[in-house]
């Protein structure tokens, strides 16, 4: 094969997105702080780097939560435990290293006493970096300014003042180990260009790491026999988005499509294949639910997206923001008793008026099998309350890949060291972010996870470069 052109680095970051310029900035920060001079360039496929960034929390970046680092949140990542392995890696090694290695990292704690962090090292990093934030409800954490470009402005000022090559436009096609001990690894590009380097950080997000072609690592591919786990890259799903339904109950979804309400959702799984009536509720979320002709969108039904199945059942509860499922029917018949106070009868439709909008009214009428002019009575008042506390849609999938945040699957964890982000059975090969199978719920956790795991995988790969 004839190689065209050559560029060598130090360090070689593979996608210039959230992980990948926290990666750029942490390699070069840990290499100056040591007094070594390292060249840190990001490869990035796109022609400008950052513009995942500037895409997230509709465009105002959602990019921390306080429940990371409060430990509130910690086991609701997937692959959890290597989540807070890494999260503990990066307190640790700040602490240990705070003010000598690494600048801009001062305040780091080891992990606290709920395996939450104290003060929060992506926190402080960001703090390092100049940028003002504020706090919303959930934990969510957003920039002062309110634009994801203010995130972007401060990663690609402190990038440029540390010497940070960005090569943008240079979509790596696969990296190649290095053929011999002290030789380099090579990253082909998809014009026939390659890139040499010493080490090498994956960072290029969840959609791209099934089309790279990496080593296995499984014999080493550079003469090195080694008896570890090699580098498994697992199929990669979308998740964190809206969900399907079934085509019954898209009847009743597309009559509602764009209304937004505040409810409850529960997703319930049979039991056992065999029985689909015995449901068990895998879990519940509250807050704002879309009605759409395809199924359900909305933030409570994307956490939602990462345990359904196909086959599940969703289970509305649209009072639930007002009072809990276990105080309902008390609610509902002091309501019909407050009613009957002021009418002389009580049909279903004006039991509804005033409750729900008049279009979810018609919905739940006709899901009760009611008519607008039934009266009221306790037979009709049991119909009511099932269809406002239980609407049933069956779950077929998760909303199309262009229509969800995150990608599970990837570089399987069990292939990295969460002390260094290293592959086992590949020296010198690093990843971060969405690369890995590692996914958290809507509210800046996925940004977190790609700052926290960029800044352990540069500083372990500043360290590695000889
Ligand atoms: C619409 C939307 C909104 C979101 N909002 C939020 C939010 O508010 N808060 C939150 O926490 N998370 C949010 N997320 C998720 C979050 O954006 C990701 O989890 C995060 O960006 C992952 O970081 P990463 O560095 O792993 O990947 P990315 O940020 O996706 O970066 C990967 C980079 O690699 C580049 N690349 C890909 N292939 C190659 C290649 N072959 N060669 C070179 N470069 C390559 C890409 O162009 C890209 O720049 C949102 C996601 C979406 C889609």
């Amino acid at each position: 094969m004839i190689r065209r052109m050559e560029t060598t680095c130090d360090i070689a970051i593979v996608g210039g997105g959230a992980s990948g310029l926290a990666a750029a900035i942490a390699a070069a920060r840990t290499a100056s702080g040591a007094g070594r001079s390292v060249s840190v360039a990001v490869l990035e496929a796109s022609e400008r780097v950052g513009r995942s960034i500037l895409k997230t929390g509709n465009g105002r970046c959602n990019f921390s939560n306080e429940h990371v680092a409060d430990g509130r949140m910690l086991f609701d990542y997937h692959n959890a435990a290597f989540f807070r392995e890494v999260l503990g890696t990066l307190c640790n090694q700040n602490a240990v290293s705070a003010g000598t290695e690494v600048e801009g990292l001062p305040d780091a704690r080891i992990v606290g006493e709920q395996g939450g962090t104290r003060p929060d090292p992506v926190l402080d990093f960001f703090e390092g970096l100049g940028l003002e934030w504020r706090q919303e409800a959930e934990g969510r954490r957003y920039p002062l300014a309110n634009k994801a470009s203010v995130v972007l402005d401060v990663l690609r000022a402190e990038a440029a003042r540390l010497g940070v090559k960005e090569a943008c436009g240079c979509p790596v096609r696969a990296v190649e180990p290095p053929r011999e001990e002290g030789a380099l690894f090579t990253l082909c590009l998809e014009d026939g260009v390659f890139w040499r380097a010493k080490v090498v950080v994956v960072a290029c997000g969840g959609e791209a790491i099934g089309r790279i072609e990496l080593p296995s690592g499984a014999s080493g591919g550079n003469g090195l026999e080694v008896d570890v786990a090699p580098l498994v890259a697992l199929p990669a799903s979308p998740v964190l988005g809206p969900l399907r339904c079934s085509d019954e109950s898209c009847r009743l979804t597309r009559e509602l499509d764009n209304i937004r309400v505040r409810c409850t959702v529960s997703l319930f799984r049979p039991q056992d294949a065999s029985d689909s009536r015995e449901l068990v509720l895998v879990r519940a979320e509250p807050g704002e639910m879309l009605f759409r002709a395809y199924g359900v969108s909305g933030i409570c039904v994307f956490d939602l997206s990462r345990a359904a199945q196909p086959g599940d059942t969703l289970s509305i509860d649209l009072l639930d923001p007002l009072v809990p499922r276990i105080q309902a029917r008390g609610y509902l018949e002091r309501r019909r008793d407050q009613l009957l106070a002021l009418y002389d009868s009580l049909d279903c439709a004006r039991f509804l008026r005033g409750l729900v909008l008049p279009r979810v009214a018609d919905v739940l009428l006709k899901y009760a099998g009611l008519q607008d002019g039934d009266a009221l009575d306790d037979a009709a008042l049991d119909s009511l309350e099932s269809a406002l506390t239980m609407l049933s849609l069956e779950v077929v999938g998760v909303g199309a890949p262009d229509q969800c945040q995150v990608r599970r699957g990837g570089l399987s964890v069990a292939s990295f060291d969460p002390a260094t982000m290293e592959a086992c059975a590949l020296p010198g090969l690093f990843a971060c972010g969405e690369a890995l199978d590692v996914d958290g719920p809507c509210g800046g956790y996925n940004l977190h996870w790609a700052w926290a795991s960029g800044l352990v995988a540069s500083m372990s790969a500043a360290r590695a470069v000889r």
